[in-house]
């Protein structure tokens, strides 16, 4: 996309969100929280940006993982990047998580007055009723509601039965390792795979054509998504006691997206970390808007290979692997969220359990799928885990997730935007190590 146009679409998703907002706030809010549902906004937004997103993914996972893997070519190479990869992914959500545990251990967002708990206490079981209990029902029946579980799961989504069904249902994890391998296989195959290479090849760059086009939804798609969160939460319902809350998980999300992950890219890579978030922008505007680093995923390939300068061979990999795994924003979430859930309810934690909630909230965050919401149903993990250490004194009620349920979308807007900004400072680092052959090619001459 040319410079101009670029400027265009990233003004006009500005003026989107903004507007959104506005319209939400001042023209569909009613002074009732929660009483939105599936208003016409969040249906307009779903079918003019959501839906078209996601048609994409499926496609681009596939296709964009094996084009990556097939242009790395050296196998040996490619366990340098897988393993660094991984190795980033853990750090940093593991550095985030611990941010947020720290934050919320020291600022006790939950150490409120008698008053303020049971002003936000009250209404918990029934928020849990209405909007959690269901899907918590669902994902226990999946059986990932607990530590061991979860991490079956994600092993058993590692190692699938039928890539087409992994398809079907939108697990991106399984599709990820076949085409992982299937594109290793094309690499060994020389010239009998060639064709097929070329093929993939073609096949990824229409995919990104239809990128392009579905990029330019996003103006309209985000303020109709906005102005449904907005109105359906209301400015003022962000102020009270959950004020705290809320400020301890932005802080966290600041510090961790502005500071750190840009310390690393400069450290590691000596990028200009500012320069290349702006690059990033639409995908960081996308993630804002739609709650989804699944559904940003063609959009933050686009940016990242166009824009901001990453090689096919780390962007192809390292981003589809990243939108289903790493969630740094998630991770720190987490910690805070369940954190202050045990301070409201009058439970006082030791080292020991924050040490558990910085593992289990790793977890969730790796199990959580890059979706609306999924964060709160995976906290369901962290609370267990927490329970559990506690030996049974002391536990703390599901429902309890009811307290924030009502703000959350706002803070998924957030912690979505910096599952994604720590995806691309991923994909940044690992071309470094992984640069395309054309660029080395340029670096030699120059
Ligand atoms: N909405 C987040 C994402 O898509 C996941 C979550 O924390 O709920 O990255």
């Amino acid at each position: 996309m040319s410079g101009k146009k670029t400027n265009i679409l990233t003004v006009l998703i500005i003026l989107g969100l903004v507007a959104g907002a506005l319209f939400g706030q001042f023209l569909l809010y009613d002074g009732d929280p929660g009483a939105l549902g599936d208003h016409w906004t969040k249906q307009a937004g779903d079918i003019i940006l959501i839906r078209p997103l996601m048609l994409l993914i499926i496609p681009i996972v596939f296709v964009s993982v094996i084009v990556g893997v097939t242009s790395i070519g050296d196998p040996s190479k490619l366990g340098l990047i897988g393993g660094s990869t991984l190795l980033y992914y853990i750090v940093t959500m593991l550095i985030a998580v611990s941010i947020g545990a720290t934050l919320v251990s020291t600022l006790k967002p939950g150490d409120l007055s008698e008053e303020a708990r049971t002003s936000l206490t009250a209404g918990a079981a029934q928020q849990y009723e209405s909007k959690v209990q269901a899907k918590v029902q669902q994902a226990e029946e999946g059986g990932a509601t607990s530590v061991g579980q979860a991490f079956l799961e994600i092993l058993k989504q590692m190692i699938p039965t039928n890539v087409i069904d992994e398809m079907a249902r939108g697990k991106t994890l399984g599709i990820i390792v076949f085409a992982l391998l299937l594109g290793l296989a094309l690499a060994a195959g020389g010239e009998t795979t060639a064709p097929a290479v070329r093929v993939f090849e073609a096949l990824f760059d229409a995919i990104m054509r239809l990128v392009l086009w579905v990029i330019w939804l996003t103006p309209v798609g985000v303020f109709f998504l906005v102005a449904w969160t907005v109105g359906d939460i209301g400015f003022e319902n962000l102020i009270g006691p959950i004020a705290k809350y809320i400020a301890v998980v932005l802080s966290g999300l600041f510090l961790h997206g502005v500071i750190v992950l840009p310390l690393i890219l400069f450290i590691l890579a000596r990028t200009n970390p500012f320069r290349y978030m702006w690059q990033m922008r639409r995908a960081l505007m996308t993630a804002f808007g739609t709650d989804s680093s699944s559904a940003t995923l063609p959009v933050t390939i686009e940016s990242a290979e166009t824009e901001g300068g990453c090689s096919k061979r780390s962007a192809n990999f390292v981003l589809p692997l990243g939108a289903t795994i790493n969630m740094d924003g998630t991770a720190l979430y987490e910690a805070v969220a369940v954190v202050f859930l045990f301070q409201l309810y009058g439970i006082e934690l030791e080292f020991t359990q924050l040490l558990v909630v910085v593992m289990t909230a790793t977890l969730a965050a790796v199990g959580a799928a890059g979706i609306p919401s999924a964060g709160i149903i995976m906290m369901v993990i962290v609370i267990n885990a927490v329970n559990t250490s506690l030996g049974g004194d002391k536990t703390l009620p599901l429902e309890a997730i009811g307290v924030i349920i009502g703000v959350d979308r706002i803070v998924d807007m957030c912690r979505t935007t910096v599952n994604v900004w720590g995806d691309a400072v991923g994909a940044k680092l690992i071309t470094k190590i992984a640069p395309d052959i054309v660029e080395q090619r340029e670096k030699t001459l120059a």
